[in-house]
């Protein structure tokens, strides 16, 4: 079976292929479809930008495809930075000035009061509109300081929970196991392989 990754990040896609390996499934990215346009995340919810760049580029290449939207959620930050992740540092963030942020607005706050969680939404669309949605969280705190190297993002200031390293200072495998991404591509999976 053919699935097309609606993403050009090429740490995900290496984390979804791990995820699926050993089984007949060929991923393809974005790259074999090169005139395929980006489609804009304006959505309010990680569901809500999932399922359009899914059910989009489904039509668009003829093929199934998995799109997905995620982020990190603080309590104490009313659920920021939440869909706004990518940019939270404002239109020129990059990962190093979104923890950066992050970091600061932290500062003054508790180690109880420190609570996060990542979420990560899957859609699953075919080239008929039809999809499904698959929902992981990981659970964890922020830290005070950036710590390891592995991963992207927020990796370098979130403790999974129970764990006192963070998601940047695990390997591949290890992250694949508790994280948000892993949680939800388990979830198609198990989809996959009942329905296909
Ligand atoms: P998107 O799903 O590509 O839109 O990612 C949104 C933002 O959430 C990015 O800035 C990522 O840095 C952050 N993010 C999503 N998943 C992870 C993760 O597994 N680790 C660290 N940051 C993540």
């Amino acid at each position: 079976m053919n699935i097309v990754l609606a993403t050009r990040n090429k740490k995900k896609v290496e984390e979804m292929k791990r995820i699926f390996a050993g089984y007949d499934i060929r991923f393809l990215t974005l790259d074999s479809f090169p005139g395929c346009p980006d489609v804009e995340e304006d959505g309010k919810t990680f569901r809500a930008n999932a399922v359009k760049k899914a059910v989009f580029i489904a039509n668009f290449t003829g093929c199934a495809a998995i799109a997905d939207d995620s982020g990190l959620e603080v309590s104490v930050l009313g659920g920021a930075p939440g869909v706004y992740s990518a940019r939270y540092a404002g239109n020129d963030a990059d990962d190093q000035k979104n923890v950066k942020k992050l970091l600061r607005e932290m500062m003054t706050i508790q180690d109880d009061q420190r609570g996060a969680r990542f979420v990560c939404c899957i859609a699953f669309a075919l080239p008929d509109g039809k999809y499904k949605t698959f929902t992981g969280y990981a659970k964890g705190l922020i830290g005070r300081k950036k710590k390891g190297y592995n991963g992207f993002g927020y990796d370098p200031v979130f403790y999974p929970a129970g764990h006192a390293r963070t998601f940047a200072e695990m390997a591949d495998s290890e992250k694949d196991l508790l994280s948000h991404r892993g949680r939800a591509m388990r979830k198609l999976y198990n989809y996959i392989k009942d329905h296909m």
